[in-house]
Parts: C-alpha cells; sequence; structure tokens
C-alpha cells in the first residue's frame, strides 16, 4: 500500500513537471536559432500578403494576462513604418520591443533587455534598423539640432563617421554601421549580456528593414 502511494506520489510529480515544461516551451525555453526562424517565418509571411496574425485572440489575452514569456526582444526604430509585430507577423506575448528613434543604445534600452533575458527568459535579441532612417539622416546632416535631438545624433555619430570610409551609399552604410555598433555594444555589455552571449546562452544579431519590399535581413 506504502509502495502504491509511493509511486502515485512520484507520478503526480512527474506529471506537474511535464506541465510546467510544456509551459516553459512557450516562450522562455525557445532557442536563438527557433526565435530566429519563427521571425524570418512571419517576415516572409508578411512580405507575400499572406498574414496569419497569430495570437492576437481573446483567448491568447487571457493566456497572456497574467505572465509573459516572449520568445525574442527587438530594439527598433520609432519610425511609425517599422512595427515588429506587424513586419514579424506576431501577436500578443510574443515579442518583447524596444523602440527609440534610429535603434540607439541608452542605459534605459539596456536595462529592459537585461530584464528581458533575465526575467522573462530571452534568448534571442534582434538590433533592427531600416531603410531611409531619419535619425541617421540627422546625423549625417550634423550641425544644429533643436531641443533634445542632438542626443540621438550624438548616439548615431560613430556609426556615421565609420559609414563615411565605405564606398556606396553613405545613408544606407550607416544604418548598418548604426546596428552593427548596438549589437556590439549588447555582446560586450556588462556584467549581464556579454556573459550570456560568452555562453552561447543568448544570440544577438542585427537586421535591415527595407522600406519599399518589407524584406527583413539579417547583417552578417
Ligand atoms: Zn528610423
Amino acid at each position: 500500500m506504502k509502495r502504491t502511494i509511493a509511486v502515485l506520489i512520484g507520478l503526480i510529480v512527474l506529471m506537474s513537471f511535464c506541465a510546467g515544461a510544456m509551459v516553459a516551451t512557450e516562450g522562455s525555453a525557445i532557442s536563438g536559432d527557433v526565435a530566429q526562424q519563427k521571425l524570418m517565418d512571419g517576415n516572409k509571411r508578411y512580405v507575400d500578403a499572406r498574414l496569419s496574425h497569430p495570437n492576437q485572440t481573446p483567448q491568447r489575452r487571457t493566456e497572456v494576462a497574467k505572465e509573459q514569456h516572449p520568445f525574442a526582444a527587438i530594439v527598433s526604430c520609432a519610425d511609425s513604418r517599422v512595427p515588429p509585430e506587424i513586419l514579424f507577423d506576431q501577436g500578443l506575448g510574443d515579442l518583447f520591443v524596444i523602440r527609440l528613434a534610429g535603434n540607439i543604445l541608452d542605459y534605459a534600452t539596456l536595462a529592459s533587455l537585461e530584464y528581458a533575458v533575465e526575467h522573462l527568459g530571452v534568448k534571442y535579441i534582434m538590433v533592427l534598423g531600416h531603410e531611409r532612417c531619419g535619425a541617421v539622416e540627422a546625423a549625417i546632416k550634423g550641425g544644429e539640432t533643436p531641443g533634445h535631438i542632438g542626443s540621438l545624433v550624438k548616439a548615431i555619430q560613430p556609426a556615421v563617421d565609420n559609414a563615411k570610409k565605405q564606398p556606396g551609399d553613405l545613408l544606407d552604410n550607416a544604418v548598418r554601421a548604426n546596428v552593427t555598433m548596438v549589437v556590439q555594444k549588447l555582446k560586450s555589455s556588462s556584467p549581464i549580456l556579454g556573459e550570456l552571449v560568452k555562453k552561447g546562452a543568448l544570440t544577438v544579431v542585427g537586421a535591415r528593414y527595407d522600406l519599399d519590399d518589407g524584406v527583413v535581413a539579417i547583417l552578417p
């Protein structure tokens, strides 16, 4: 009898563990490779005008009301033409998104990403720049800027300086250089993100969104 009870308890423990693991696979347990594939698949649907609008039902709202397990974090520009949920065809609770003009990295952005990785289990971060970015263009123009816009320009300036050494279109090269600069800063940031990247537990990639055809391309 005692043995039967012990087996039963063992079964219950095992079942509850499996249930927990099943919940965790939705989001937090999703690897960097799978996360990138999900984003690219969604972008393909968006480009092909075959949107499936996943996870946008009242049922999904209820599902994620108490907790979230986004499968990716995106740092993108505040530009009204670059909303990650739309161009990756994702829904509620899927993406942890931080948007600032010029997809720049400040301490609040870094802290938000650390929260996403440490507390929400995100294993994939994408820095998403875009074609004809106005913030990057302002940094190229330089000169006097009104209000606080100078802080954006200052953050992007090193990327512009870098792009000026390259042949080809200055604005597009600066957009790419700006993304690469932010990716490198994240990969070497201490003490949280950089350590996880080194351990292979976190993937950080840069990408460029094409305003004309809607394609997101991962940068080398
Ligand atoms: Zn922009």
